[in-house]
């Protein structure tokens, strides 16, 4: 967990952890920090690696936290007594969440002298846990230390904002999301698809999570020979492959993406000639290689406007699986028509 948060913030800020590194190691950290940012930009993260390095007993010399020793781990695993993070409960953060983290900070470090309290979601805040937050940030102890989290600081009570410095955190650019997916051992093809999927990091998250993505793309796959040679164990296929990923709405939906990726790729095979190394299903490069040549242009597009229109059933609440035999029948019967 310690090395994770320090990968993501490295890979997803690099220019916001230097600065923070810099920042603990001269002893210039501000007693009150609102980290604002869109949704997986490494917000927490950072705000896990700064105290990380506060706390750390072997930093680097740059100042970066080691990641391994009882501190880091304790601060990533949220097991450190003079570290809290606050998150939603439900749907909002409470007066009562805010009533306890004071009460633990009213009591001296447990430990050292440093204290670090996250608030994670803080625009989730009610009004009186907000009010009850602004008296903590307006008595600043030079030994307590406040990040608190926002996708967008205009939310954040005008009193709370005056009182904490705040940082922008950019979008990440997709050289760095490249990095980051590099660095989860996917391979060329597994970047190229999870790119063409999103480009947000939490749905990036979300799709590398127990491996689901590289197991889809293999069934996927599987699918892909049946289909190829017009075989209707592709039919069966379904029920037996790919309905056990399917687990919620994101993972239907992705897996309707996915399949309309497939017919791209054998458009762009057809048309454009692409390399296997560009493609989001190059590792079937034949398969799709092999379609790109029995499908005509338009047979290719309209499977593609048929698998979109078939996942409109969706909203009919027709089920899954349902969807997903209709559009193999489709397919079936395209190739081998
Ligand atoms: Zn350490």
């Amino acid at each position: 967990m310690a090395e994770q948060f320090l990968t993501e913030a490295q890979t997803k800020q690099p220019e916001l952890t230097k600065h923070f590194m810099h920042v603990v190691k001269s002893g210039d950290l501000s007693h009150a920090y609102l980290f604002s940012g869109a949704a997986g930009v490494g917000k927490l993260a950072l705000a896990k690696v700064t105290t990380m390095a506060l706390f750390c007993l072997h930093p680097d010399e740059t100042g970066f936290p080691c990641g391994q020793c009882n501190e880091c781990l304790r601060i990533a695993n949220n097991e450190h007594p003079d570290v809290l993070t606050v998150q939603p409960d439900g749907q909002s953060i409470k007066i009562e969440q805010v009533r306890a983290l004071k009460r633990e900070f009213s009591k001296s470090a447990v430990e050292g002298k440093q204290k670090v309290f996250i608030i994670d979601d803080s625009d989730t805040m009610t009004v009186g846990a907000a009010n009850s937050m602004l008296k903590v940030i307006e008595e600043p102890l030079t030994t307590v230390t406040a990040f608190l989290l926002t996708t967008d600081y205009h939310h954040i009570l005008a009193t709370i904002r005056s009182r904490t410095q705040l940082v922008e955190f950019p979008q990440i650019q997709q050289e760095a999301l490249v990095q980051f997916l590099k660095q989860q051992e996917l391979s060329r093809t597994e970047i190229n698809l999870a790119l063409k999927i999103t480009n947000s990091t939490t749905e990036l998250d979300q799709l590398l999570a127990d491996q689901w993505l590289g197991k889809m793309k293999r069934q996927l796959e599987g699918w892909l020979t049946w289909i190829s040679k017009g075989d209707a164990r592709a039919f069966p296929y379904v029920q037996t492959n790919l309905m056990p990923l399917v687990k919620d709405r994101f993972s239907q939906n992705v897996t309707i993406t996915m399949i309309c990726l497939i017919f791209q790729d054998v458009f762009n095979v057809k048309f454009r000639d692409q390399a296997a190394a560009d493609l989001a299903f190059g590792d079937v490069y034949d398969l799709l290689k092999s379609m790109a040549q029995q499908l005509s242009d338009q047979q290719i597009v309209s499977m593609i406007n048929d698998i979109l229109t078939t996942s409109q059933l969706q909203r009919a609440n027709v089920g899954f699986q349902g969807i997903l035999e209709v559009i193999t029948l489709k397919c079936l019967h395209v190739i081998t028509s």
